[in-house]
Protein backbone atom coordinates (compact mmCIF):
# COMPACT_ATOMS: atom_id res chain seq x y z
CA UNK A 1 0.00 0.00 0.00
CA UNK A 2 1.18 3.47 -0.85
CA UNK A 3 0.34 6.99 0.41
CA UNK A 4 -0.29 10.39 -1.31
CA UNK A 5 0.98 13.67 0.00
CA UNK A 6 -0.44 17.32 -1.59
CA UNK A 7 1.25 20.32 -0.49
CA UNK A 8 -1.25 23.00 -1.13
CA UNK A 9 0.79 26.05 -0.32
CA UNK A 10 -1.34 28.78 0.16
CA UNK A 11 -2.27 30.29 3.97
CA UNK A 12 -4.25 33.44 3.96
CA UNK A 13 -1.88 35.08 7.05
CA UNK A 14 1.10 33.49 7.97
CA UNK A 15 1.27 32.03 11.54
CA UNK A 16 4.80 33.43 13.44
CA UNK A 17 5.95 29.97 14.77
CA UNK A 18 5.27 28.30 11.35
CA UNK A 19 8.45 26.67 8.74
CA UNK A 20 6.34 24.68 6.47
CA UNK A 21 6.79 26.51 2.92
CA UNK A 22 3.72 28.49 2.41
CA UNK A 23 3.03 31.81 0.31
CA UNK A 24 -0.02 34.37 0.90
CA UNK A 25 -0.27 34.49 -2.73
CA UNK A 26 -3.72 33.08 -2.90
CA UNK A 27 -4.33 34.55 -6.59
CA UNK A 28 -1.90 31.83 -7.78
CA UNK A 29 -4.26 28.65 -7.09
CA UNK A 30 -6.00 28.31 -10.70
CA UNK A 31 -1.82 28.27 -11.81
CA UNK A 32 -1.02 25.84 -9.02
CA UNK A 33 -3.92 23.52 -9.81
CA UNK A 34 -3.09 23.43 -13.51
CA UNK A 35 0.58 22.68 -12.44
CA UNK A 36 -0.53 19.96 -10.19
CA UNK A 37 -2.49 18.32 -12.87
CA UNK A 38 0.45 18.01 -14.57
CA UNK A 39 2.45 16.93 -11.95
CA UNK A 40 0.16 13.90 -11.25
CA UNK A 41 0.50 13.10 -14.51
CA UNK A 42 4.17 13.22 -14.79
CA UNK A 43 4.41 11.11 -11.56
CA UNK A 44 1.84 8.51 -12.18
CA UNK A 45 4.62 5.67 -11.90
CA UNK A 46 6.01 6.61 -9.43
CA UNK A 47 3.94 4.17 -6.60
CA UNK A 48 4.76 1.06 -9.18
CA UNK A 49 0.87 -0.09 -9.11
CA UNK A 50 1.03 0.11 -5.72
CA UNK A 51 -2.20 0.62 -4.14
CA UNK A 52 -3.06 3.91 -2.53
CA UNK A 53 -4.60 3.80 1.14
CA UNK A 54 -4.19 6.95 2.17
CA UNK A 55 -4.27 10.91 0.79
CA UNK A 56 -3.16 13.39 2.91
CA UNK A 57 -3.83 17.14 1.54
CA UNK A 58 -1.38 19.30 3.47
CA UNK A 59 -0.33 22.86 3.50
CA UNK A 60 -0.12 25.56 3.62
CA UNK A 61 -3.67 25.81 4.02
CA UNK A 62 -5.94 23.03 2.18
CA UNK A 63 -9.10 24.14 2.98
CA UNK A 64 -8.20 27.05 0.54
CA UNK A 65 -9.18 24.76 -1.78
CA UNK A 66 -13.16 24.50 -2.99
CA UNK A 67 -14.72 21.36 -2.46
CA UNK A 68 -14.82 20.78 -6.52
CA UNK A 69 -11.31 21.18 -6.69
CA UNK A 70 -10.40 18.56 -4.47
CA UNK A 71 -12.76 16.15 -6.17
CA UNK A 72 -10.82 16.98 -9.16
CA UNK A 73 -7.82 16.26 -8.05
CA UNK A 74 -9.13 13.23 -6.26
CA UNK A 75 -11.17 11.84 -9.94
CA UNK A 76 -7.37 12.27 -11.37
CA UNK A 77 -5.56 10.30 -8.79
CA UNK A 78 -7.77 8.35 -9.44
CA UNK A 79 -6.55 7.27 -12.79
CA UNK A 80 -3.40 6.89 -11.90
CA UNK A 81 -3.31 4.84 -9.25
CA UNK A 82 -5.97 2.06 -7.69
CA UNK A 83 -7.57 3.34 -4.68
CA UNK A 84 -7.95 0.85 -1.68
CA UNK A 85 -11.92 0.66 -0.92
CA UNK A 86 -10.66 1.44 2.59
CA UNK A 87 -8.42 4.58 1.61
CA UNK A 88 -8.51 7.44 3.46
CA UNK A 89 -8.49 11.27 2.68
CA UNK A 90 -7.23 13.72 5.14
CA UNK A 91 -7.76 17.21 4.44
CA UNK A 92 -5.77 19.80 6.58
CA UNK A 93 -8.07 22.95 7.21
CA UNK A 94 -8.27 26.09 9.24
CA UNK A 95 -11.32 26.21 12.03
CA UNK A 96 -12.77 29.66 10.12
CA UNK A 97 -12.68 27.92 6.79
CA UNK A 98 -15.35 25.25 8.20
CA UNK A 99 -18.94 26.10 7.41
CA UNK A 100 -21.39 23.08 8.05
CA UNK A 101 -21.79 23.78 3.93
CA UNK A 102 -18.06 23.53 3.33
CA UNK A 103 -17.72 20.47 5.14
CA UNK A 104 -20.71 18.91 3.86
CA UNK A 105 -19.52 19.14 -0.13
CA UNK A 106 -16.30 18.24 1.14
CA UNK A 107 -17.64 15.09 2.97
CA UNK A 108 -19.39 14.28 -0.41
CA UNK A 109 -16.52 14.71 -3.32
CA UNK A 110 -14.67 11.61 -0.77
CA UNK A 111 -13.04 13.49 2.27
CA UNK A 112 -13.40 11.18 5.16
CA UNK A 113 -11.24 12.50 7.83
CA UNK A 114 -10.14 16.40 9.00
CA UNK A 115 -7.23 17.78 10.42
CA UNK A 116 -8.06 21.05 12.26
CA UNK A 117 -5.25 23.42 13.14
CA UNK A 118 -6.59 24.84 16.35
CA UNK A 119 -3.31 25.21 18.10
CA UNK A 120 -4.88 27.21 21.04
CA UNK A 121 -8.28 28.00 22.20
CA UNK A 122 -6.92 30.78 24.47
CA UNK A 123 -7.16 34.97 22.58
CA UNK A 124 -4.16 35.36 23.76
CA UNK A 125 -2.23 32.60 22.31
CA UNK A 126 -4.20 32.80 18.94
CA UNK A 127 -3.39 36.26 18.85
CA UNK A 128 0.93 35.37 19.52
CA UNK A 129 0.64 33.07 17.13
CA UNK A 130 -1.43 35.27 14.59
CA UNK A 131 -3.60 32.64 14.14
CA UNK A 132 -6.82 33.92 12.44
CA UNK A 133 -9.41 31.70 14.00
CA UNK A 134 -11.03 32.66 17.17
CA UNK A 135 -12.10 30.10 20.24
CA UNK A 136 -15.75 29.83 19.32
CA UNK A 137 -14.83 29.22 16.22
CA UNK A 138 -12.56 26.28 16.95
CA UNK A 139 -15.03 24.58 18.94
CA UNK A 140 -18.03 25.37 16.38
CA UNK A 141 -15.73 23.78 13.52
CA UNK A 142 -15.73 20.05 15.19
CA UNK A 143 -19.21 20.37 15.89
CA UNK A 144 -19.82 21.41 12.14
CA UNK A 145 -17.37 18.53 11.39
CA UNK A 146 -18.90 15.82 13.08
CA UNK A 147 -22.76 17.57 11.73
CA UNK A 148 -21.32 17.01 8.26
CA UNK A 149 -20.71 13.13 8.96
CA UNK A 150 -17.43 12.93 9.43
CA UNK A 151 -16.05 10.23 11.80
CA UNK A 152 -12.57 10.58 12.19
CA UNK A 153 -11.91 14.32 13.09
CA UNK A 154 -8.26 15.08 14.16
CA UNK A 155 -7.12 18.30 15.93
CA UNK A 156 -3.73 20.13 16.62
CA UNK A 157 -2.76 21.71 19.56
CA UNK A 158 0.52 23.22 20.39
CA UNK A 159 2.17 23.74 24.06
CA UNK A 160 5.67 25.13 25.51
CA UNK A 161 4.12 28.72 23.57
CA UNK A 162 5.71 31.90 25.14
CA UNK A 163 4.04 32.65 28.69
CA UNK A 164 1.91 29.87 28.24
CA UNK A 165 1.00 28.84 32.03
CA UNK A 166 -0.06 25.19 33.34
CA UNK A 167 -3.41 26.80 34.00
CA UNK A 168 -3.65 28.01 30.59
CA UNK A 169 -2.54 24.69 28.88
CA UNK A 170 -4.86 23.26 31.68
CA UNK A 171 -7.54 24.94 30.69
CA UNK A 172 -6.59 23.98 26.80
CA UNK A 173 -6.50 20.80 27.25
CA UNK A 174 -9.96 20.50 29.06
CA UNK A 175 -11.56 22.35 26.23
CA UNK A 176 -10.01 19.67 23.69
CA UNK A 177 -11.14 16.69 25.53
CA UNK A 178 -14.55 17.89 25.47
CA UNK A 179 -15.04 18.14 21.79
CA UNK A 180 -15.82 14.69 19.67
CA UNK A 181 -12.74 14.85 18.27
CA UNK A 182 -10.93 11.02 17.41
CA UNK A 183 -7.67 12.18 17.27
CA UNK A 184 -5.14 14.79 19.17
CA UNK A 185 -1.61 15.79 17.48
CA UNK A 186 -0.06 17.88 20.12
CA UNK A 187 3.49 19.57 19.32
CA UNK A 188 6.24 21.12 21.38
CA UNK A 189 6.70 24.89 20.27
CA UNK A 190 10.34 24.62 18.47
CA UNK A 191 11.61 28.13 16.92
CA UNK A 192 12.25 27.56 13.78
CA UNK A 193 15.13 29.85 12.15
CA UNK A 194 13.51 32.14 10.12
CA UNK A 195 10.34 32.18 12.01
CA UNK A 196 9.55 35.33 13.57
CA UNK A 197 9.48 33.23 16.77
CA UNK A 198 12.80 32.69 16.11
CA UNK A 199 13.70 36.71 15.38
CA UNK A 200 11.66 37.69 18.48
CA UNK A 201 13.65 34.74 20.64
CA UNK A 202 16.97 36.14 19.48
CA UNK A 203 16.22 40.22 20.07
CA UNK A 204 15.37 39.08 23.44
CA UNK A 205 11.69 39.83 22.34
CA UNK A 206 10.49 36.48 23.51
CA UNK A 207 11.51 34.25 26.22
CA UNK A 208 11.24 30.35 26.14
CA UNK A 209 9.56 29.03 28.95
CA UNK A 210 11.46 26.82 31.13
CA UNK A 211 12.07 23.49 30.66
CA UNK A 212 10.71 21.83 33.83
CA UNK A 213 7.30 23.95 32.43
CA UNK A 214 7.58 22.12 29.49
CA UNK A 215 8.20 18.59 30.59
CA UNK A 216 5.30 19.94 33.02
CA UNK A 217 2.90 20.32 30.30
CA UNK A 218 3.69 17.09 28.38
CA UNK A 219 3.00 15.22 31.35
CA UNK A 220 -0.33 17.23 31.25
CA UNK A 221 -0.71 16.59 28.19
CA UNK A 222 -0.25 12.52 28.83
CA UNK A 223 -2.41 12.58 32.10
CA UNK A 224 -4.91 14.43 30.69
CA UNK A 225 -5.63 12.74 27.60
CA UNK A 226 -5.36 9.36 28.83
CA UNK A 227 -8.48 10.28 31.24
CA UNK A 228 -10.28 11.19 28.28
CA UNK A 229 -9.90 7.95 26.40
CA UNK A 230 -7.00 8.83 24.21
CA UNK A 231 -4.11 6.24 23.55
CA UNK A 232 -1.02 7.46 23.08
CA UNK A 233 0.22 6.03 20.33
CA UNK A 234 3.22 7.95 18.86
CA UNK A 235 5.55 10.78 20.69
CA UNK A 236 2.75 13.42 19.75
CA UNK A 237 0.15 11.40 18.68
CA UNK A 238 -3.12 10.06 20.34
CA UNK A 239 -6.12 8.17 19.37
CA UNK A 240 -9.79 7.43 20.96
CA UNK A 241 -10.84 4.50 19.56
CA UNK A 242 -8.23 3.08 17.63
CA UNK A 243 -9.24 6.19 15.22
CA UNK A 244 -5.02 5.94 14.29
CA UNK A 245 -3.82 8.40 11.10
CA UNK A 246 -3.37 5.83 8.73
CA UNK A 247 -1.35 8.10 6.69
CA UNK A 248 0.97 8.90 9.27
CA UNK A 249 1.34 5.24 10.56
CA UNK A 250 2.07 4.56 7.12
CA UNK A 251 5.31 6.99 7.03
CA UNK A 252 6.06 5.40 10.79
CA UNK A 253 5.86 1.56 9.14
CA UNK A 254 8.44 2.88 6.18
CA UNK A 255 5.45 2.57 3.38
CA UNK A 256 6.06 4.41 -0.30
CA UNK A 257 4.63 7.68 -0.39
CA UNK A 258 3.97 10.11 -3.63
CA UNK A 259 4.12 13.72 -2.89
CA UNK A 260 3.42 16.67 -5.16
CA UNK A 261 3.05 20.22 -4.62
CA UNK A 262 6.05 22.39 -3.92
CA UNK A 263 8.32 20.91 -1.13
CA UNK A 264 6.25 18.01 -0.90
CA UNK A 265 8.48 14.36 -0.32
CA UNK A 266 8.72 11.08 -1.65
CA UNK A 267 9.91 7.65 -0.66
CA UNK A 268 10.03 4.72 -2.98
CA UNK A 269 11.95 2.40 -0.24
CA UNK A 270 15.11 3.26 -1.63
CA UNK A 271 15.32 6.72 -2.30
CA UNK A 272 13.64 10.70 -1.01
CA UNK A 273 13.28 13.09 -3.09
CA UNK A 274 11.84 16.72 -2.31
CA UNK A 275 10.71 18.98 -4.88
CA UNK A 276 11.52 22.32 -4.82
CA UNK A 277 9.89 24.47 -2.17
CA UNK A 278 9.14 27.79 -3.96
CA UNK A 279 5.79 28.07 -5.70
CA UNK A 280 7.12 30.21 -8.81
CA UNK A 281 9.85 27.93 -9.75
CA UNK A 282 7.49 24.94 -9.02
CA UNK A 283 4.88 26.46 -11.16
CA UNK A 284 7.57 27.57 -13.92
CA UNK A 285 9.13 23.92 -13.98
CA UNK A 286 5.57 22.05 -14.72
CA UNK A 287 4.38 24.90 -16.85
CA UNK A 288 7.17 23.57 -19.17
CA UNK A 289 6.05 19.68 -18.65
CA UNK A 290 9.12 18.98 -16.07
CA UNK A 291 9.25 18.14 -12.47
CA UNK A 292 11.51 19.61 -10.16
CA UNK A 293 13.06 17.93 -7.60
CA UNK A 294 16.23 16.77 -5.43
CA UNK A 295 16.87 13.34 -5.20
CA UNK A 296 18.69 11.03 -2.51
CA UNK A 297 19.85 7.52 -2.97
CA UNK A 298 19.51 5.61 0.40
CA UNK A 299 22.57 3.79 1.93
CA UNK A 300 21.95 0.96 4.37
CA UNK A 301 22.82 2.76 7.29
CA UNK A 302 20.20 5.69 6.20
CA UNK A 303 17.56 2.88 5.53
CA UNK A 304 18.51 1.13 8.62
CA UNK A 305 18.49 4.42 10.70
CA UNK A 306 15.07 5.41 9.34
CA UNK A 307 13.61 2.35 10.34
CA UNK A 308 14.68 2.81 13.88
CA UNK A 309 13.56 6.27 13.94
CA UNK A 310 10.08 5.46 12.73
CA UNK A 311 9.65 2.59 14.72
CA UNK A 312 10.53 3.17 18.03
CA UNK A 313 8.39 6.15 17.97
CA UNK A 314 5.26 4.26 18.58
CA UNK A 315 3.64 2.19 20.93
CA UNK A 316 4.02 -0.80 18.23
CA UNK A 317 8.01 -0.55 19.19
CA UNK A 318 11.27 -1.26 17.12
CA UNK A 319 10.91 -5.29 16.15
CA UNK A 320 14.70 -6.40 16.97
CA UNK A 321 13.71 -9.53 14.54
CA UNK A 322 12.89 -7.21 11.58
CA UNK A 323 16.23 -5.50 12.26
CA UNK A 324 17.72 -9.08 11.75
CA UNK A 325 15.98 -9.98 8.65
CA UNK A 326 15.60 -6.76 6.75
CA UNK A 327 19.22 -5.48 8.20
CA UNK A 328 21.55 -7.85 9.88
CA UNK A 329 22.19 -10.03 12.52
CA UNK A 330 25.27 -7.37 13.28
CA UNK A 331 23.12 -4.46 13.35
CA UNK A 332 20.63 -6.08 15.57
CA UNK A 333 23.51 -6.41 18.05
CA UNK A 334 24.56 -3.20 17.77
CA UNK A 335 21.53 -1.62 18.51
CA UNK A 336 21.01 -3.55 21.39
CA UNK A 337 24.49 -2.86 22.82
CA UNK A 338 23.59 0.69 22.22
CA UNK A 339 19.66 0.05 24.02
CA UNK A 340 21.15 -1.32 27.31
CA UNK A 341 22.07 1.75 29.00
CA UNK A 342 18.59 2.77 28.64
CA UNK A 343 16.48 -0.02 29.04
CA UNK A 344 19.09 -0.35 32.81
CA UNK A 345 17.59 3.58 33.24
CA UNK A 346 14.44 2.75 32.37
CA UNK A 347 14.00 4.86 29.39
CA UNK A 348 13.28 1.66 27.25
CA UNK A 349 11.71 -1.50 28.16
CA UNK A 350 12.23 -4.73 26.43
CA UNK A 351 8.87 -7.53 25.84
CA UNK A 352 10.64 -10.26 23.46
CA UNK A 353 12.38 -9.44 20.68
CA UNK A 354 10.26 -5.72 20.83
CA UNK A 355 11.61 -2.69 22.08
CA UNK A 356 9.89 0.93 23.77
CA UNK A 357 10.02 4.06 24.60
CA UNK A 358 8.49 3.61 28.28
CA UNK A 359 6.86 7.55 29.42
CA UNK A 360 10.22 8.57 30.97
CA UNK A 361 12.22 7.75 27.84
CA UNK A 362 9.20 9.27 25.67
CA UNK A 363 10.15 12.47 27.51
CA UNK A 364 14.00 12.35 25.87
CA UNK A 365 12.51 10.47 22.79
CA UNK A 366 14.88 12.98 20.55
CA UNK A 367 18.21 11.66 22.63
CA UNK A 368 17.45 8.56 22.69
CA UNK A 369 16.96 7.69 19.12
CA UNK A 370 20.85 10.34 18.39
CA UNK A 371 22.39 7.58 20.84
CA UNK A 372 20.25 4.68 19.09
CA UNK A 373 21.37 5.37 15.69
CA UNK A 374 24.05 3.58 13.36
CA UNK A 375 26.90 5.07 11.94
CA UNK A 376 27.99 4.86 8.48
CA UNK A 377 31.09 2.52 7.79
S1 LIG B 1 0.56 27.05 10.71
FE1 LIG B 1 -0.69 26.43 8.99
S2 LIG B 1 -2.03 28.22 8.62
FE2 LIG B 1 -0.32 28.96 9.88
S3 LIG B 1 1.18 29.71 8.39
FE3 LIG B 1 1.71 27.57 8.86
S4 LIG B 1 0.75 26.39 7.28
FE4 LIG B 1 -0.23 28.43 7.28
Amino acid sequence: MGGIYIHVPFCRKKCFYCDFYKTTAVSQKPLFLQSLHREIDLQCEYLQNEPVDTVYFGGGTPSVLLPSEISEILEHLGRCHAFSNQAEVTVEANPDDLSLTYLKELKMVGANRLSIGIQSFHPEDLKRMNRRHTRDQAVASVANALDAGFGDISIDLIYGLPELSMSRWEENLRQAMELPATHLSAYHLTYHEGTMFYHWLKKGQLKEIPEDDSIAQFEMLMDMSAAAGYEHYEISNFARNQAYSKHNSAYWKGKKYLGLGPSAHSYDGVSRQWNIADLYHYLKSLQQGELNFEREILSDTDRLNDFLITRIRTKWGLDLREIQTYFSQKARLKLENSAKKYLISGHLKMDGDIIYLTRQGIMVSDEIMLALLAEES
